[in-house]
């Protein structure tokens, strides 16, 4: 019992859940894969593993964080780095609002105590900005949402 390895691209594209190092590059974008935390070297999890039990179809969830050390994995970065400029695209929101929103996107994309409150934030600046950031948005963030969040700052699908 216990976790298989896995093989995920910088980029977050899972090349293997069950071994490590399969392939240098992603096969979807070009960049180099990790089979590690690039902060603390441990073992990315791949699929967890019951003896007995074959879980066909199983859908496997990369984590967004190191249960080791606690960093956020290189995908996880880049959303949030990817969220902040489209968020400076908005001219009306102020250095200050981006770093609350910045903020405020762990907590949209893992349940937290904060995550109301994340999610409140994000209501309002949605309800104010323009469509194409919201639509922006929406891509980068619609795969790590939860339902919960997911129905509350978009109860249509934009597109
Ligand atoms: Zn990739
Ligand atoms: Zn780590």
């Amino acid at each position: 019992m216990g976790y298989e390895n896995a093989t995920i691209c910088i980029n977050g594209h899972v090349m293997s859940a069950s071994d490590s190092n399969v392939q240098p590059f992603c096969s979807k974008c070009g960049k180099p894969t990790i089979s590690e935390c690039t902060h603390c070297g441990s073992p990315l999890h791949g699929m967890y593993e019951i003896p007995g039990v074959v879980c066909l179809g199983a859908k496997y969830h990369k984590d967004l964080y190191c249960y080791n050390c606690g960093n956020p994995y290189p995908w996880t970065e880049s959303i949030i780095n990817s969220a902040v400029e489209i968020l400076s695209l908005d001219e009306e929101l102020s250095k200050e609002n981006i770093d609350i929103l910045k903020n405020a996107i762990p907590d949209l994309l893992v349940d937290t105590p904060q995550t109301p409150v994340a999610t409140a934030r994000y209501k309002r600046f949605l309800d104010k900005t323009q469509n194409f950031i919201k639509n922006s948005l929406y891509q980068l963030f619609v795969d790590g949402l939860s339902d919960t969040v997911k129905k509350s700052l978009f109860p249509q699908d934009p597109q």
